[in-house]
């Protein structure tokens, strides 16, 4: 693949509201292993943009496979013990996918809208995620603090009882965020519309399944700023024809 100029950049507004709680993460609780979608930053919950781009690889990775098209599961993804007895070979063809792309070679459709990641020089991607931010003022009465008993994750049983209060952001509070794609071809544009469906369907986070991390997911719009010699042009782009430029793409084999 070979380095292009920068002469277009394509923008996703995208409104969030909060379904259910989203946990807080906090350094040094015993919650921090587990994937809370929501940080601090300044004081502020924020849903991180890497995070966010995480998610949206994996579900666009889910949406392909299950079209048939070929696509490789991230080097980070592959579990370390898989890595270190070399299993990796085997590990990615049980579950249905390529080994992680060669940045050297012919990349999956995946690694061409995020880049290839991690175990060697990487690609850089054309998508640029945004960390989340609250569409309004911070008001810190949209926290809640939530209070469960410590479960150890060996015995599965209560820790001596103690109480571990985990922090949330309330249900109803919109977010707002963006999404930037750098020389897009439109189908990539309309795997990031679909990848973000998926994300309302799925959630974020870990604990989804006890009313945590439920979305609502809504692109508000497409900006197309193209680089002319007169400076930069913006023009408003179509959603649905980007969804119908990615659901009717033909993948080469
Ligand atoms: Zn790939």
């Amino acid at each position: 693949m070979t380095f292009q100029k920068l002469d277009r950049i394509v923008e996703l507004k995208v409104d969030y509201k909060t379904l259910g709680s989203l946990s807080i993460g906090a350094g040094d609780q015993p919650q921090s292993t587990v994937d809370t979608p929501v940080v601090r930053i300044g004081g502020k919950p924020v849903i991180p943009g890497s995070s966010l781009k995480g998610a949206l690889r994996s579900n666009i990775e889910a949406i392909l496979a299950a079209r048939g098209v070929d696509v490789c599961v991230p080097y980070t993804a592959i579990p370390n013990e898989v890595r270190k007895e070399g299993k990796t070979g085997e590990y990615v063809k049980k579950i249905g996918r390529l080994q992680p792309c060669d940045p050297q070679r012919k990349v999956c459709p995946v690694c061409q809208i995020f880049g290839t990641a991690g175990g060697q020089v990487g690609l850089s991607g054309r998508a640029i995620v945004l960390d989340v931010q609250l569409a309004a003022e911070f008001d810190p009465a949209i926290l809640a603090e939530r209070t469960h008993v410590a479960i150890t994750r060996d015995k599965r049983s209560q820790a001596g009882g103690a109480l571990v209060s985990v922090e949330a952001v309330d249900a109803g509070v919109e977010f707002i965020g963006e999404i930037r794609l750098v020389n897009p071809e439109d189908w990539m544009v309309g795997a990031i519309l679909r990848g973000l469906d998926v994300l309302a369907k799925m959630g974020v986070g870990a604990k989804k399944t006890s009313g945590y991390g439920q979305l609502k997911v809504k692109p508000r719009s497409v900006m197309i700023h193209t680089l002319t010699t007169e400076g930069w042009k913006e023009q408003l782009g179509d959603l649905e024809a980007y969804r119908k430029a990615f659901d009717t793409h033909k993948f080469g084999t």
